[in-house]
């Protein structure tokens, strides 16, 4: 059991930051792994709210993964938590209280956890170990800059593009970069969803003035991960402007991954809008195909696999540019050539990753998909490029957002771009409309099925 837990942990650790994985998932314990379902056990309901609401679906593959057969999950508690301590955090914002009504009597001790982590960058990542292509080549220069220069030209640095595309590799590559020339350097890395979080711990404990301390006073280089997800959260955002305002006028660095553009991200306030923009922004763009080999036989050799030429190709192809999909496909391979002894060829790479690599299909394009929407639906696609808010147009616009969105690596704007211009929010508000619909209404799930099944062939 514990080996399954740990080769899961490692699958996980892909898609969750060090900090998320250590705070949700440390100590998550594996009661049973049945035919059709694994069975786990979490200490509190706010663990289990929070993994359900956040890891479900990634928990369900990764073990299906691992298991190799498709299971559900099934979490339990191990206790009832007497705290009542439940989901406060993940959709909902929160409002830091005012100064005044910060102190009241009888402190709690803060709980371990969130709080009482300091965010160092991960020592894996680092500028040694990214592969430079001409997808991220600026970006690099720019961290490096960064690094060289904390507080100097580029501040703050806003670094943008696809999941999976080298935002948090960069991110931490800075910090160590640092740390290794000035060790005593207080770097804070942190994602925006753990600096809300961390927040609601502190109003909770009622200890915001350290909270407060900790980012304003006490961090010489803030790096903040994947801050579109204050999209929305005023309570939030307004506790970030101060730290963002502490931190600038003392000359401090500040770094901030997005997948998208401060002026796309929607529910943003104008002014972080202004101030994330007003230093450089720097995009990564997916790689190339030479890239993507580069990186394959980089991380290959670090895990001490000889990759065949046609597995490289195979394997490149099938992750259509996302770079965390392949280290996925390369750790799996790594596993089974140490479990069946099995040598890799392009059979057993077919075999073994078939629930990882989406298909040898050629890469589907947004103009296919809005071509085969459009004939599906009988419509033009210069109907649904246009304008026209006829409900018999509108449905299948929608349809096609949500499917370039699902098939493709492209950021919202990118999508707005190639449906006729359309701004990001719209397109967002249309992917998400969609998606509900896909859950609930089965003449959508039906429709969709029949689109998907086509853009495959
Ligand atoms: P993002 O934060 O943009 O979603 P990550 O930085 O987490 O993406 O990258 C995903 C994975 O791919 C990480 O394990 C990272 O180390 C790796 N990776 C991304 N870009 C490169 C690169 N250019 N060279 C080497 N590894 C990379
Ligand atoms: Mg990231």
């Amino acid at each position: 059991m514990q080996d399954l837990w740990n080769q899961v942990r490692d699958v996980l650790a892909d898609h969750i930051s060090a900090h998320n994985l250590d705070a949700w998932f440390s100590e998550v314990r594996i009661l049973e792994v049945r035919q059709g379902e694994v069975i786990l056990e979490v200490p509190s309901r706010f663990h289990r709210d929070w993994i359900v609401d956040n890891y479900q679906e990634a928990m369900k593959r990764t073990f299906s993964g691992v298991l190799g057969r498709t299971v559900g999950i099934d979490i339990q508690l191990q206790e009832e938590d007497p705290s009542g301590f439940s989901r406060t955090a993940g959709t909902e914002d929160v409002v830091m209280p005012t100064e005044l009504s910060i102190e009241s009597p009888g402190r709690e001790p803060a709980p371990e956890g969130p709080l009482g982590w300091r965010g160092r960058p991960n020592p894996e990542k680092t500028f040694e170990n990214f592969v430079v292509g001409a997808c991220n080549e600026f970006a690099h220069g720019a961290c490096l800059a960064v690094a060289d220069f904390p507080g100097g030209q580029y501040n703050p640095l806003f670094i943008y593009g696809g999941t999976g595309l080298g935002k948090t590799h960069l991110v931490h590559s800075i910090g160590n970069r640092i740390l290794r020339q000035e060790p005593t350097a207080r770097i804070c890395y942190v994602t925006a969803e753990q600096f809300m979080n961390e927040m609601i711990t502190a109003i909770r404990y009622k200890r915001t003035p350290e909270f407060r301390e900790r980012y304003r006073s006490r961090s010489d280089v803030l790096l903040m991960d994947d801050i579109q997800f204050l999209g929305g959260k005023r309570g939030t955002q307004e506790e970030f402007f101060h730290t963002f305002e502490a931190l600038q006028n003392a000359g401090r660095q500040i770094v901030m991954t997005a997948d998208m553009l401060p002026r796309d991200i929607e529910g943003l306030e104008e002014r972080l809008r202004t101030r994330f923009s007003g230093g450089l922004e720097v995009d990564l763009q997916p790689p190339d195909l030479e890239t993507m080999l580069a990186i394959l036989h980089k991380k290959g050799e670090e895990l001490g696999l000889s990759i065949p030429n046609e597995v490289a190709l195979f394997i490149a192809g099938g992750v259509r540019g996302n770079i965390r999909e392949l280290e996925g496909a390369l750790k799996r391979l790594a596993a089974i050539t140490a479990m069946y002894s099995e040598p890799i060829t392009l059979e057993t790479a077919r075999k073994r990753l078939a629930h990882l690599i989406v298909a040898e299909n050629p890469i589907i394009t947004p103009d296919q998909i809005i071509k085969t929407v459009a004939r599906i639906h009988n419509v033009k696609t210069s109907d649904i490029l246009g304008t026209s808010h006829q409900k018999r147009l509108v449905r299948p616009r929608h349809v096609a957002i949500y499917l370039i969105r699902e098939h493709t690596n492209l950021s919202f704007p990118d999508i707005g771009r190639s449906v006729g211009g359309r701004d990001s929010s719209t397109v967002q508000y249309a992917y998400r409309r969609i998606k509900k619909q896909r859950d609930k209404d089965p003449d959508m799930q039906a429709i969709l099925e029949l689109l998907e099944k086509n853009l495959q062939s």
